[in-house]
């Protein structure tokens, strides 16, 4: 008995809007990315309860004729690509030809338009319900293309069940309509809930260069979330190159083929972390995607500007030859695969360390060690955080010792902290409370002269500067200077000063935390915490490093036992490792409560200058809180 059949067309489109329509809110992507591939100007989308009751898209971009909008609600019907190697390179938005089918199969759907070319003022109107054609008519309408969507689901009692809450959907679209308005800021944008305008973002002409792609986005961001956010920029590019051969033909050229990579956008500054990953941004050639190689690129490249188990505010761009990364692997097309994706996420990392080292130092020079040099990836220097009215272009490190002696002859007047540039400090010209710039157009904090005026609690290190009120949290701020003292040694290969106990201790562990601190037993050493076997389980301590104030030893010990494993340090690759090991023996340094004498003060912000990330501690915490006049003058109600 035969049993097999095929399926009607419209349960075939049902199954597939299975997978392409979750919710609401994948209606209103596929929607956006038909009027944004259709090079809409203007994009208005209007929801009802929270998109289940309706829908509607309505974009001026170059609409369909009459035999189109019939096409394109079959099944497989698309204009964007025509043949499999397409695939290979996909530069639009949609490309299954799935959508509109799916959708017009769950829902009561209209589709209205006009094209834009057509000298007519008539359009065509297609009304389908639950995938059944019932009308197609001229319609008048103006050039471009509406879609109504109403009753979602209203076929499929099931699934309609699975919708959350109307808020809770509302905030999906709205999530996702936030997603296109960044990556789109040339279009307008206008977002209606419930009949109430939500958005309205006019369209933002800027250039195709860089900097002003970022100024365009900058206020895209501004308009979306508010004004005060302390973002960098980010403008990095490089050349990935390939060893594969180019292609499976024999007799193909088999030589390194390579792809350009750029990274630009905005990322959070050091210190600035949020809970979720709700306000990581990411897209790939214009897409939101989720990309767990990217995400980890992402806390590399912060490392110990972040705290751990946060996540870093961004909003960043990746653009890549499309046919070096695969779109064409998840239904609603969210997540991406590179084909380089070891040299994409190093790259990635790399450019948001070289952001983050910038804010302290200005555009670095060529030497960044061995991982740049074989490709050559340049970041450019043109970032709004390096304009003109920033000093720390001006201002260079000395790249090997990131804690040089400090030079007597520019020694400050002993209450006033100059920057090292101190003949540049603009912002003592400037009038103190500046509504203007935004914090990462400002000079860095650490970039502008400080002034002393106090310690409280035995831990916070009062300052001001002409912008207003500065706080140090001294425990950090050594944290972070030993750190770096302890890896430039690392790096020099010079072992760390250490102090021999007067009375050496055992201490004695578990088989498995033996083999383990036996690993570790060289950087230790090195890094001046003096242990060596003493039996199966049992180490000598014999020596500590001088800033280790341990009143028991062994406790000690054993504490950073716990923190190195608790972090996962065998994971970690060999220069990782070191890493991990200098910023826990930095975590027992230190001038926690220590009152601290004005010239150790003194020499304390000095010293956090001259440190490449010098506003976390290694763990990610701020080193440095500054508030300036206008959240005092807020906070003491004189402003609205
Ligand atoms: P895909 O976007 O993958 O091609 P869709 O089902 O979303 O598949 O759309 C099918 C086709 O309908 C598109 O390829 C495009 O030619 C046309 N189309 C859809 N929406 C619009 C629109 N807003 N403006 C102009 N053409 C559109
Ligand atoms: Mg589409």
């Amino acid at each position: 008995m035969n049993r097999i059949r095929l399926l009607s067309e419209q349960v075939a489109n049902q199954i597939a809007a299975g997978e392409v329509i979750e919710r609401p809110a994948s209606v209103v992507k596929e929607l956006v990315e038909n009027s944004l591939d259709a090079q809409a100007g203007r994009v208005t989308v209007e929801v009802q309860a929270g998109g289940r009751s309706l829908v509607r898209v309505a974009d001026d971009g170059a609409g369909m004729s009459r035999d189109d909008a019939l096409l394109c609600l079959e099944r497989h019907a698309t204009s964007k690509i025509r043949r499999a190697e397409d695939l290979a390179a996909i530069a639009t938005m949609g490309f299954r030809g799935e959508a509109l089918p799916s959708i017009a199969s769950v829902s009561r759907f209209t589709l209205t338009t006009r094209e834009r070319q057509s000298q007519s003022p008539e359009g065509t109107q297609v009304v389908i319900s639950g995938g059944k054609m019932l009308e197609v008519k001229a319609a008048g309408s103006a050039p471009g293309t509406t879609v109504d969507v109403r009753q979602l689901f209203f076929n499929l009692p099931a699934r309609r069940k699975f919708l959350r809450t109307e808020p809770t959907e509302s905030a999906h679209i709205q999530h996702y309509l936030a997603l296109a308005a960044l990556a789109f800021p040339e279009v307008a944008f206008t977002f209606q809930k419930d009949g109430h305008l939500v958005w309205q973002l006019p369209a933002i002409r800027s250039g195709t260069d860089t900097p002003a792609r970022l100024a365009a986005l900058r206020e895209r961001l501004r308009s979306l979330y508010g004004g005060e956010q302390s973002l960098l920029p980010v403008d990095f590019s490089a050349v990935i190159r390939s060893n594969e051969p180019a292609g499976e033909e024999p007799g193909s050229d088999p030589g390194p083929q390579t792809s350009n990579l750029r990274l630009w956008g905005f990322i959070g500054a050091p210190g600035v972390s949020r809970l979720t990953r709700e306000d990581q941004h990411l897209f790939v050639n214009r897409r939101p995607v989720q990309n767990r190689g990217l995400n980890f690129a992402l806390l590399e490249g912060y490392h110990t500007a972040l705290m751990k188990g946060r996540y870093p505010a961004c909003c960043l761009f990746l653009e890549i030859d499309p046919a070096a990364v695969d779109v064409n692997i998840h239904p609603a097309k969210r997540e991406v695969r590179f084909h380089q994706e070891g040299e994409v996420r190093r790259l990635v990392a790399q450019a948001v360390r070289e952001t983050l080292l910038r804010l302290a130092h200005g555009p670095r020079t060529t030497d960044h060690g061995p991982q740049t040099t074989d490709h050559g990836p340049r970041t450019t220097d043109h970032g709004p955080q390096t304009t003109v009215h920033s000093p720390q272009s001006a201002v260079r490190s000395p790249p090997s010792s990131v804690l040089g002696p400090r030079s007597s002859a520019l020694g400050p007047p002993p209450s006033v902290l100059r920057p090292p540039s101190s003949g540049l400090s603009p912002a003592s010209t400037t009038p103190a409370p500046s509504s203007q710039v935004t914090p990462a157009a400002a000079v860095p904090l650490l970039n502008v002269p400080l002034r002393l005026l106090g310690v409280v609690g035995r831990l916070y290190v009062v300052l001001e500067s002409d912008r207003g009120l500065v706080l140090l949290d001294q425990h950090a701020a050594h944290e972070r200077i030993l750190y770096e003292q302890m890896l430039n040694r690392l790096e020099r290969n010079d072992q760390a000063p250490s102090q021999r106990l007067l009375l050496p201790e055992t201490v004695e562990l578990s088989a498995r935390d033996a083999s383990f601190v036996r690993e570790q037993l060289p950087v230790l050493g090195r890094l001046g915490v003096g242990l060596s076997e003493f039996g199966e389980r049992t180490f000598l301590l014999d020596a500590l490093p001088p800033f280790v104030k341990a009143a028991d030893p062994r406790r000690f010990v054993l504490a950073m036992l716990d923190e190195l494993k608790a972090s996962g340090l065998e994971v970690n690759s060999l220069r990782l490792g070191e890493q991990m090991v200098a910023k826990t023996v930095c975590r027992h340094a230190v001038k926690a409560r220590d009152p601290l004498a004005g010239p150790e003060l003194e020499a304390l912000v000095e010293d956090l200058r001259h440190c490449a990330m010098p506003y976390t501690c290694p763990h990610g915490r701020p080193t440095l809180i500054e508030m300036n006049f206008r959240e005092l003058e807020k906070k003491f109600g004189r402003t609205a």
